[in-house]
Parts: structure tokens; C-alpha cells; sequence
């Protein structure tokens, strides 16, 4: 069993500032980072909304920013290990009992920053494709797309801001959206309608994405006049929210019913000791600079409880 002062569990923005912030404080943090250092920005192409790195000459990409974060964490003394947390006992307090895929810790304090996850859709074809054509990650898979034509499914703000991404690879950019109005913020929002390749398909649902060893196209349903229509396409982009990656903390913390974790103004969780800070106790923010101030504040909050437990 290896002892450690504190444990952060996840390694975004949130957990690689509460790592900073912790071992400014003298508490040699360790940060079971997953197996993708960064979260979802490492997957980000542009950050164009994170304040002190734009600039007009270069906008930051996500990976730039994960690299200056985690530098600046272990500068300060914060240790990284790439695994992941299968199980965790909280139920007798501290020290909390942490279980990964390699080793066993107990942590006198911990903040979870386990993130969230892209949503499914959860139609037939989905699964099987996935890697095949059907993909959740434009930054990561849209090189493959060069001079094809894709589906992007969703009407947020990742939706559009992927799909406009997309064009840099892709013939045409086909937006399948269930309403007839976008989620998606008003920049981004005109961006996507300004841009020649991309146009939209309103309120319409993908019911099963089809083909022969690869994505051929989608079978779409609109959901007003009920007509069903075949879509040919090479890839389908999935860009419709996300669920918290809390299933490891079932039972040990208090969670809504999506499974978010429930922390106050202070980021406690229901247990002492354990705070939580970024997407896993956050559905509302979801932003780079919203993560940080959690993880911020969660690692300032811990930092008071353990001086106060001596
Ligand atoms: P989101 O805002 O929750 O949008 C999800 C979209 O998917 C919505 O348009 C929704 O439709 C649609 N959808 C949900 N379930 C669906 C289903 N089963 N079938 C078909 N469509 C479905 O998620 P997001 O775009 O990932 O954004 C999450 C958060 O991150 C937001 O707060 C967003 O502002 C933020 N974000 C910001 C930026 C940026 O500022 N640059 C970039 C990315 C994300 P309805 O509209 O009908 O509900």
C-alpha cells in the first residue's frame, strides 16, 4: 500500500491546477492521470476562450495548453502516474483507500477531477462503426476525412465548433440537428452558417448509421413530418453532451441522478477530506477557465482541511 499526502484523481484543467495548487502548498500531490494526460482539451484543436494564451498571431491548441499546465504542476513538485482508479473506499474516512489498475494507495486527502465522457447516441451501426467512420473526436479523426463527406450529429457549441473543424478536411459537412434552432453560442453559431461547406438538416434524428465494413451513410427520421430518408455519408461525428466519469465513486460519494457528483460553494463532497472540481461535479460551466477556478478552489479548500485534522 503506498502512503500518500494527497491524491488527485484526474488529470483536465481541473486536476492538473489542483495539483499546482497543492504542491505550492508543500503537499506532494500525486495525480493518477488516466491514460490521456489533459482530458478533454488534449482532444481540443483551438482554444480560442482561455484568457492569457491567445494571441493574434496563435491561437493555443488543447495539447499546447495540457503541457504548460502539467509542466508548471510538476515544476512545483506535483508526481504523475498514467493508470486509472478502478475502485475507492471512502466509507471508513481518511486515510482514503485508492485502487488503480497497478497499485493500491491510501491518501489523506483526495480531489476527484475524473471529467466526463462524449455521450452515445445509442443507435444500431453505432458501436460497431466506431473507429470505422463513426467517431467523437473531429481533432483526433478528421485528418481521415480529407475530401469526404461527413455527418456531424448535435447542435451545441461542440457540435458546431467540430463540424467547422471538419471543413478543413472535409468535402461537405452535413449537420443533423433535432430542433430547427441551434444550442450553440451566437459566434459560433455564425461561423458555422457563414462557412460554404457546411449546411444544416433540421429537425431531424439519426436512427441507424449503415455500411459495409465502413460508414456508407445514415438512415435519418425527421421528427415533425416523420419521413424517413437515407443519407450517404463516410462518417458520423457525435457531438450531443456528455455523461460524468463517476462510476468508480457509486456509493462512496453523494450524486445527482445523471451521476454527477454533488459538492457545495466549497467543492466538499459528501465525505470529508474528498473534494471534487471540474465536469464531474459540473454539467452547467463545462469550460477550460471554469475548471481551473474549481480546481482552484477545491485544492485551497483541501489544503485547510488536512492543516486543520493535525
Ligand atoms: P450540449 O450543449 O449539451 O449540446 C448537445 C447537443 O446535442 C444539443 O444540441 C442537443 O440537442 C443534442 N442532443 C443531445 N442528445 C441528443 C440525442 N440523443 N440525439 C440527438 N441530439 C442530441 O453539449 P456540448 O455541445 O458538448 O457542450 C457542452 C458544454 O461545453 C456547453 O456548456 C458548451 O457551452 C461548452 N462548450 C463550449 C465551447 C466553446 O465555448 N468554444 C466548445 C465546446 C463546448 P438540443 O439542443 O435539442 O438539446
Amino acid at each position: 500500500m503506498q502512503k500518500e499526502r494527497v491524491i488527485v484523481i484526474g488529470s483536465g484543467p481541473a486536476g492538473l491546477t489542483a495539483a499546482m495548487y497543492t504542491a505550492r502548498a508543500q503537499l506532494n500531490p500525486l495525480v493518477i492521470a488516466g491514460t490521456q494526460i489533459g482530458g478533454q482539451i488534449a482532444l481540443t484543436h483551438e482554444v480560442e476562450n482561455y484568457p492569457g494564451f491567445w494571441s493574434e498571431e496563435k491561437t493555443p491548441t488543447g495539447p499546447e495548453l495540457v503541457e504548460v499546465m502539467q509542466k508548471q504542476a510538476e515544476h512545483f513538485g506535483a508526481r504523475f502516474e498514467y493508470d486509472e482508479v478502478v475502485e475507492v473506499d471512502f466509507s471508513k474516512g481518511a486515510p482514503f483507500y485508492i485502487k488503480t489498475y497497478g497499485n493500491e494507495y491510501e491518501a489523506d486527502g483526495v480531489v476527484v477531477t475524473a471529467g466526463a465522457s462524449p455521450r452515445h447516441l445509442g443507435v444500431p451501426g453505432e458501436q460497431e462503426y466506431v473507429g470505422r467512420g463513426v467517431s467523437y473526436c473531429g481533432t483526433c479523426d478528421g485528418f481521415f476525412f480529407r475530401g469526404k463527406d461527413v455527418v456531424v450529429v448535435g447542435g451545441g457549441d461542440s457540435a458546431m465548433e467540430e463540424g467547422i473543424f471538419l471543413t478543413k478536411f472535409a468535402n461537405k459537412v452535413e449537420v443533423v440537428h433535432r430542433r430547427d434552432e441551434l444550442r450553440a453560442g451566437t459566434s459560433l453559431q455564425n461561423r458555422a452558417f457563414a462557412n460554404e461547406k457546411i449546411s444544416f438538416v433540421w429537425d431531424t434524428v439519426v436512427e441507424e448509421i449503415q455500411g459495409n465494413g465502413v460508414v456508407q451513410g445514415v438512415q435519418t427520421r425527421n421528427v415533425k413530418t416523420g419521413e424517413t430518408k437515407p443519407l450517404k455519408t463516410d462518417g458520423v461525428f457525435i457531438f450531443i453532451g456528455h455523461f460524468p466519469n463517476s462510476k468508480f465513486l457509486v456509493g462512496q460519494l453523494a450524486m445527482d441522478e445523471e451521476g454527477y457528483v454533488i459538492t457545495d460553494e466549497r467543492y466538499r463532497t459528501s465525505v470529508p477530506g474528498v473534494y471534487a472540481a471540474g465536469e464531474i461535479q459540473d454539467s452547467h460551466f463545462r469550460q477550460i477557465a471554469t475548471s481551473v477556478g474549481q480546481g482552484t478552489g477545491a485544492a485551497m479548500e483541501l489544503e485547510k482541511w488536512l492543516a486543520a485534522q493535525e
